[in-house]
């Protein structure tokens, strides 16, 4: 996990608390909930939003206007259970367990808001634009002169003069500038109280009232800040997370899965990209990283191998570990084991070096496991990328 994602129904109850006006919304996950809850939401227009973690829904079919409680009870039955596919999703989809009904709002233009972390600054970033409603990456792309940015100082939050100079670029009419600073603030204010790496409000609509809303929210949070956020540990739906990365979070393992077909196990964040940078420069394409960790034990070890086993696309597994504080006879004894027990189907190959490398490479000699050691990082994924290629052109 790099940052925790929350639904869309989440941001907006946490942005709700920090003072960003949002419409009014009800949460169901069957049918019977929904219209059980659906008349706090009043006479009128409503409209039901699948809530899955990827954006894109609108365009998938996941987000429907409805003007009766008929279209609203039949779009609830569409929506729930669906598997929606969006951008965000890739082409397996993702299946919806929850819808948002909220009051529908009379939209007369559509702006984007949002807060990201710029890494080179450090710092906070504001941006703004009135090409709002569509992908910002798609405005930054086409027409980046219609993004606007402030830098946010961390500590003292979004200056008023800020606001209003984003206000004024926007075009916004003169009776909505108060309200527009007040939104960015309260935004601004929630993004850095809870620790956010990101805030989106897209779209941040003009309603036909000349009111400001929040129609649609993402909040994506500091996983490295989470431990000062117990409220909002409690927000995580592990439904939404891609299963072999939760499995790896359990044992403390740092995985992320990827496209290619050679699975790696590192030890060391720094070594695990340099693992996956020396398998690309070999023309080969990793499954995933994978962080043992520096006090990986043979269970670990284990662990982490059936997590890379049960990527159905990997082809050849790269084993590279350093021994600083970890032993290498530790890391052996962990790889032996865990061949034996589960038939490892592909091939293995191991690279090990450092604090008792002779005793690890004397175990797994002695076990008659069929591995394919290797004496440098570069030897060892050069093994790997032939492996996975003679397979390819089999
Ligand atoms: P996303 O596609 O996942 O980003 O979902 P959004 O929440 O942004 O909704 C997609 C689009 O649905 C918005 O850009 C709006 O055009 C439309 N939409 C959402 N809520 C309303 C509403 O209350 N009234 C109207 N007229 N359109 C809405
Ligand atoms: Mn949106």
């Amino acid at each position: 996990m790099l940052a925790l994602k929350i639904h869309e129904y989440q941001a907006k109850d946490l942005l709700q608390q920090y003072g960003v006006p949002v419409p009014k919304g009800v949460v169901a996950e069957s049918p019977s909930e929904a219209l059980k809850k659906v008349g706090e939401l009043g006479e009128g227009s409503c409209v039901v939003k699948a809530q899955i973690h990827a954006g894109g829904r609108g365009k998938g079919g996941g987000v429907k206007v409805c003007r009766t409680r008929d279209e609203m009870q039949s779009a609830v039955d569409e929506i729930l259970g669906m598997n929606l596919v969006t951008v965000q999703t890739g082409p397996e989809g993702q299946l919806v367990k929850k819808v948002l009904i909220e009051q529908a709002s009379k939209i007369r233009g559509e702006l984007y808001l949002g807060l990201v972390i710029d890494r080179q600054k450090e710092i906070p970033v504001m941006m703004a634009s009135a090409e709002g409603g569509m992908a910002i990456e798609e405005v930054a792309a086409t027409n980046p002169e219609a993004i606007f940015f402030e830098n946010i100082d961390p500590n003292a939050g979004l200056q008023p003069f800020q606001a209003r100079r984003l206000a004024t670029r926007l075009n916004l009419p003169n009776d909505t500038i108060g309200g527009f600073s007040k939104f960015a603030t309260c935004l601004t204010d929630a993004f850095l109280a809870e620790e956010c790496s990101l805030a989106e409000i897209n779209p941040l609509v003009l309603t036909d009232q000349n009111q400001l809303i929040a129609l649609d929210a993402k909040i994506n949070f500091d996983d490295n800040a989470l431990y000062r956020h117990p409220t909002t540990c409690e927000l995580r739906d592990l439904d939404e997370e891609n299963p072999m990365e939760v499995r790896a979070s359990e044992h403390e393992l740092s995985y992320i899965s990827m496209d290619g077909n050679i699975g790696c196990m590192v030890n060391g964040a720094g070594l695990a990209m340099a693992t996956m940078d020396i398998i690309k420069i070999h023309g080969g394409e990793p499954a995933n990283f994978l962080d043992v960790g520096g006090g990986a034990t043979a269970q670990r070890v284990a662990e982490a191998l059936r997590i890379i086993l049960s990527d159905q696309n990997v082809r050849a597994i790269l084993i590279n570990i350093f021994g600083g504080i970890v032993r290498c006879d530790l890391i052996a004894e962990g790889i032996t084991e865990a061949v034996q027990d589960s038939d490892i189907p592909v091939p293995l190959i191991v690279r090990l070096e450092g604090n008792m490398v002779e005793q690890g490479k004397k175990i797994l000699a002695d076990s008659e496991l069929n591995l394919i050691t290797a004496d440098s990082l570069d030897d060892a994924a050069r093994k790997a990328v032939n492996i996975v290629t003679k397979e390819a052109t089999k």
